[in-house]
């Protein structure tokens, strides 16, 4: 039976214009974003994840790894382990013997039965709003098979459907999750093929040429477009951004995500360095990039 791995979901969020909604996020992604705020979504396997200030020393998980990835450390009265990320493999035998919950894991399995007994349980705040199911990352197009059956599911219970995708698709399966979805909220994180492959890891050729193909099926989008200090946020940039948006038909409109780091304490309990700096955006600095937008006719935003 076809499982997708979930690492989070989320009970009444939002979508600016598509009522309340339940938001599931599914694990592996393509792209390796340098702000990314989901880094327990970009491996397509369940993670060790390790908060050490709830770690009491107590030692009960040293034995239970078959690879001594596990070392104690003291600093005087107290003690508290870490992790070698070199050598552990994810195989979550050391969480069973964990009181505290400082040893746990990202990402757990669901048939698309059981994850849709979850959303479902929010039924009546989806037809009270208008609202309905986004399903995010990662990228749920690498977990495809599943994710096409899911947002399958939810149509047949008349529940809304809402894509949150990068729109790198790799496959023809993963191309078909756009398509199935109601809604697509599709990031465009640049233009510039150069600075798009140094930025997340992958050229954007596929991403444009998808992104031109849903506007041509008449797919609806919100476009998310994160601002990125010295990179996306450019004069350049963004008005090369707005230029491409104001010749399509399908954007219902664009919404500006100014880099945050909501995300970095999440980076040490997978054992990895969080690197960007987040500038502050003054509000003349975000009315500057609003304007390019809403002076070619486009409806924009702050925030989605
Ligand atoms: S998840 Fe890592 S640290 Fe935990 S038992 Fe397995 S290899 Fe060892
Ligand atoms: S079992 Fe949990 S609390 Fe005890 S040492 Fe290991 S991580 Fe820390």
């Amino acid at each position: 039976m076809c499982k997708g791995l979930v690492f989070h979901i989320i009970h009444g969020s939002f979508v600016d214009g598509y009522g309340i909604r339940t938001t599931v996020f599914l694990k592996g992604c393509p792209l390796r974003c340098l702000w990314c705020c989901n880094p327990e979504g970009q491996r397509s396997i369940p993670e060790l994840k390790y908060e050490e200030e709830l770690c009491n020393g107590c030692g009960r998980c040293l034995s239970l790894c078959p690879v001594d990835a596990i070392r104690m450390v003291s600093d005087g009265d107290t003690a508290h382990v870490v992790i070698d990320r070199k050598i552990c493999t994810d195989c979550l035998k050391c969480i069973g013997g964990c009181f505290t919950g400082a040893l746990d894991q990202f990402g757990k399995w669901y048939t698309v039965d059981e994850l849709f007994r979850i959303v479902r349980s929010d039924l009546p705040f989806y037809r009270a709003s208008n609202g309905g199911v986004t399903i995010g990352g990662g990228e749920a197009s690498m977990q495809a098979e599943f994710t096409r059956a899911f947002i399958r599911k939810c149509r047949e219970n008349r529940i809304h459907t809402a894509l949150d995708t990068c729109g790198y698709t790799p496959t023809p399966e993963s191309f078909a999750c756009m398509e199935e979805a109601d809604l697509l909220l599709f990031d465009i994180k640049g233009l510039d093929p150069a600075a798009h492959l140094a930025n997340t890891g992958v050229s954007n050729d596929m991403i444009l040429a998808n992104f031109k193909r849903m506007d041509e099926i008449g797919k609806p989008m919100i476009v998310r477009f994160p601002l990125i200090h010295g990179y996306t946020e450019t004069d350049e940039s963004v008005e090369r951004i707005a230029d491409l948006i104001a010749g399509m038909r399908h954007v219902e409109r664009v919404d500006l995500i100014a880099h945050h780091e909501y995300g970095k304490n999440k980076y040490p309990q997978l054992g990895m360095e969080y690197t960007m700096a987040s500038p502050e955006y003054t509000d003349e600095q975000l009315l500057r990039i609003k304007q390019e937008f809403s002076r070619r006719g486009i409806k924009v935003q702050l925030g989605g």
